[in-house]
């Protein structure tokens, strides 16, 4: 089975009927970037750069920063690669613990929040990130996004990140493409609004599912509410594919819901265009991919909406996939 899974990874992610979709990998590291090609991904999803910044008490410098991007795009081989921004909650490094305390760290200063806050370490890791991309197809992909204003904030400095890379005589993208990393419901409800300010969208379920459903992702005890099938996710999903797709955007997932086979005809039924997890995971789910029509896909999503609980949604899909073994 193992075998007949990696022999899928030179095959295109492909339906039956000839619909197209990408595979791509969710990473941490530089050094995961080839196991991950190996399995069939298409270039990396989601680079999350939080690793750089953790257990020092210095923050990593822009050319620190910048020969790690690059190693990851040499790494890829041409293919894409979707950089984030810091994200972070939780006070486990001497350095943060330095900057800030918070309470709630879920609900404080996170993500954009905690870019915005701290321009200066911001404008460092944009210019390392503009600098990755003279060698690459990069993106860069903001966190946390709950308001467009942070978007247009962050953009501001994406600009003033170029005007000072240009003075300095530096090499960068002086077209890199921006996207919008959707994982708090507000930017899920008004996916639109954001569109002619984004080349792209990616959908990032842990915390979406997280906020929407009000259950920390973090703990053991409520961890079974923590319900990417429920309704209330599934409609804010499709709000953002089809937002995406009525303003010719394209719009990926990144959480760990794209990388779980029993919603992949799901997500594919509502117009998913970019499939990003753990590269172990790719090889399932493009075989659930390659056995079915986009038709039969767009049924079973708009079926899947039609329920009213998450655990409905579960069997339906469970029912859907043992009948097509
Ligand atoms: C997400 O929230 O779905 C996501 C991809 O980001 P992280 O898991 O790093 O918060
Ligand atoms: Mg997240």
């Amino acid at each position: 089975c193992r075998k007949e899974l990696q022999m899928l990874s030179d095959l295109p992610a492909e339906t039956r009927d000839g619909y197209r979709v990408q595979l791509l990998a969710n990473i941490d590291h530089p050094g995961e970037v080839t196991s991950a090609l190996a399995q069939g991904a298409e270039g990396v999803g989601l680079f999350r750069t939080e690793h750089l910044f953790l257990g020092r008490d210095t923050m990593p410098s822009e050319d620190e920063q910048f020969a790690v991007y690059v190693q990851v795009v040499q790494k890829t081989g041409g293919r894409c690669v979707v950089i984030r921004t810091l994200d972070y909650a939780g006070p486990s490094s001497p350095f943060f613990q330095s900057m800030h305390y918070e309470p709630n760290p879920f609900l404080g200063c996170r993500g954009i929040r905690l870019n915005l806050n701290f321009e200066e370490i911001f404008k460092v890791q944009i210019k390392a990130i503009l600098r990755a991309g003279a060698y690459g197809k990069v993106k860069v992909m903001f966190p946390l996004i709950s308001r467009v204003e942070d978007l247009r904030r962050a953009k501001d400095m994406l600009q003033q990140a170029q005007l000072e890379l240009e003075q300095e005589g530096k090499k960068f993208d002086p077209r890199m493409e921006v996207g919008l990393l959707v994982e708090v419901p507000s930017a899920a409800l008004t996916a639109e609004l954001f569109a002619p300010e984004i080349d792209f969208y990616n959908i990032g379920t842990n915390d979406l599912v997280q906020y929407t459903l009000a259950v920390d992702r973090t703990s053991a005890r409520v961890n079974p509410l923590h319900q990417a099938l429920h309704p209330a996710v599934l409609r804010l999903v499709k709000n953002v594919i089809d937002a995406a797709r009525n303003s010719g955007k394209c719009v990926a997932m990144c959480g760990e819901m794209a990388g779980e086979p029993l919603a992949t005809l799901l997500l594919l039924g509502l117009g998913l265009q970019q499939f990003s997890a753990a590269a172990g995971s790719l090889p399932e789910i493009k075989k659930v991919i390659r056995a079915v029509t986009l038709r039969e896909a767009r049924e079973v999503a708009h079926r899947a909406l039609q329920l009213s609980a998450p655990e409905e949604v579960r069997r339906y899909l469970e029912q859907e996939m043992k009948s097509r073994r």
